[in-house]
């Protein structure tokens, strides 16, 4: 049966908890509609710092916060726990699994991002991705347990893989990846293994491209900047393998293949080299833009349904700026947010009574980026000039470092979150000591067998 909206206000469902779904809601938090969240988890999650749960930096309540705490200031806000599947334009339902169809009035879609394997979906089955918390600690207890079998494993070569992570993609998260991977193995795992040579591990990061970190490459340059060197030189000094020009054919099982016939023996393989709009997309009757993002017009709605916005990484919309050409808005959360309160502002304007008139185009401002090269160093970059400048617009090292962490605290949700992070991370900086190295899902609860093999 369908819900009714018994207050004869307008309703607003949006789907997905993620930054930009948050920021609908806290912008029509208390205002005159109703609004529902939905979302197949009961949590927001912080994606930026998901890496720290992969590699035993934070565990993973630190960075999920639950929704329903986060609604409880706002009257008219209510969540329902569901995962869509599709909707019915026509009638102005929403479908979700095992669930009544939930009535709207507007809908916002925010439903995020997924994993993109360039067409060769096998590579999905044999790689370890990391899009939420489930998938990250899946990578967390892949990494510990392949340790512990290597520290009973007689035969060199099967442990010198089971002591390989490989890790396909130079972007911000393999970047992230690769230097905490770095650190849990010469800081914590040389004390934890007693018994295994370091030596025989490695951490190697896989780029197709002639250069890691394409976000922060030049405009209308191949080489690689100031700022991508200095991230690729301490990453090495960290201990990283760089691999570049070397785009991968497949994943088997204990080894990566490329393209010009080399072998990479690793039992554990992540997948950070692709990313495309939600699966959802595929549901929705749209045809589908580059990445599989959805096309909004400049107020962020569908073309043919104006009473239905998409917004985040979900979304395709062209307007940004890098050099001199103008691309899609990126998969960031500053453009989820800002879209989110964008989408909001204009959901009130139609739902005052508007036709249309009166609503505004979606502007971005943009704030720079950042990505974290393991303890004590980062890069930042301003798209304006900033007051402590090094280079062009840009930090690296440790003012970089300070400054990410400040802003991770700063955007991460709830006290309880923030003051956890803060210690962690203060414990990891002095102590090198990642806390959080617990193997969890080893044994059926019920039969008490152990569910990884040795
Ligand atoms: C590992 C990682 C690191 C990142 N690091 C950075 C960074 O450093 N800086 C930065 O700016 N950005 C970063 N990003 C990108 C940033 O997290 C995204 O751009 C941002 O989360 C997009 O917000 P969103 O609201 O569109 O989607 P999300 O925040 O991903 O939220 C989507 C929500 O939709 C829900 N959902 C999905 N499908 C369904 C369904 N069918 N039914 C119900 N609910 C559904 C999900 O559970 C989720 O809660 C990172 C992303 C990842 C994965």
């Amino acid at each position: 049966m369908a819900q009714v909206n018994r207050s004869g206000r307008s309703k607003v469902v949006v789907v997905g908890a993620g930054f930009g779904g948050l920021s609908v809601m806290k912008t029509l938090g208390n205002k005159s509609v109703d609004v529902l969240l939905v979302d197949r988890n009961n949590y927001h999650g912080f994606w930026p710092l998901l890496y720290q749960v992969a590699t035993g930096g934070l565990d993973s309540a630190s960075i999920a916060y639950p929704i329903r705490g986060l609604i409880r200031p706002y009257k008219n806000v209510d969540f329902q726990l569901g995962n869509v599947t599709g909707v019915d334009y026509a009638n102005k339902k929403l479908i979700v699994e095992n669930s009544d169809p939930i009535d709207y009035d507007y809908l916002v879609f925010a439903a995020g991002s997924a994993q993109f394997y360039f067409g060769n979906d096998a590579l999905a089955e044999k790689t370890f991705s990391m899009k939420d918390v489930d998938e990250a600690e899946q990578i967390r207890n892949q990494v510990l347990t392949a340790f512990e079998k290597a520290n009973h494993e007689s035969d060199p070569q099967k442990r010198k893989a089971l002591m390989t992570i490989a890790i396909v993609g130079g972007g911000p998260t393999g970047v992230e990846l690769a230097g905490a991977y770095a650190e849990l193995i010469s800081h914590d795992f040389r004390k934890d293994f007693p018994n295994l040579d370091m030596k025989e591990a490695s951490v190697v990061m896989i780029e197709a491209m002639a250069t890691i970190l394409l976000p922060f490459s030049t405009p209308g340059k191949t080489e690689a900047n100031d700022l991508q060197r200095s991230v690729q030189s301490t990453l090495e000094k960290k201990g990283v393998k760089i691999m570049l020009s070397k785009p991968v054919k497949a994943v088997e099982d204990g080894a990566v293949l490329f393209n010009d016939g080399d072998t990479l023996p690793a039992e554990t393989v992540i997948w950070a080299a692709g990313v495309r709009g939600a699966l959802l997309g595929d549901k929705i009757d749209i045809k589908l833009q580059r990445g599989a993002r959805v096309p909004v017009n400049e107020f962020l709605q569908l073309e043919d349904h104006p009473e239905v916005f998409v917004i985040g990484d979900m979304a395709y919309l062209e307007g940004f700026k890098w050099g001199d050409r103008t691309m899609a808005y990126p998969m960031l959360a500053q453009v989820a947010i800002q879209m989110g309160k964008q989408a909001a502002q204009n959901i009130i304007v139609l739902a005052s009574g508007s036709s249309g008139g009166g609503l505004t185009k979606f502007s971005y401002y943009d704030k720079g980026s950042m990505a974290v090269v393991g303890r004590g160093a980062a890069i930042v970059t301003a798209s304006k000039p900033v007051k402590i400048k090094l280079g062009q617009n840009a930090l690296t090292k440790i003012p970089a470092w300070m400054m990410w962490l400040g802003v991770h605290v700063m955007f991460l949700e709830g006290w309880r979150n923030r003051w956890v992070s803060i210690f962690n991370w203060t414990w990891n900086t002095f102590n090198k000591d990642r806390g959080t190295r617990v193997l969890t899902g080893t044994r059926d609860a019920k039969t008490q067998k152990m569910e990884i093999s040795n």
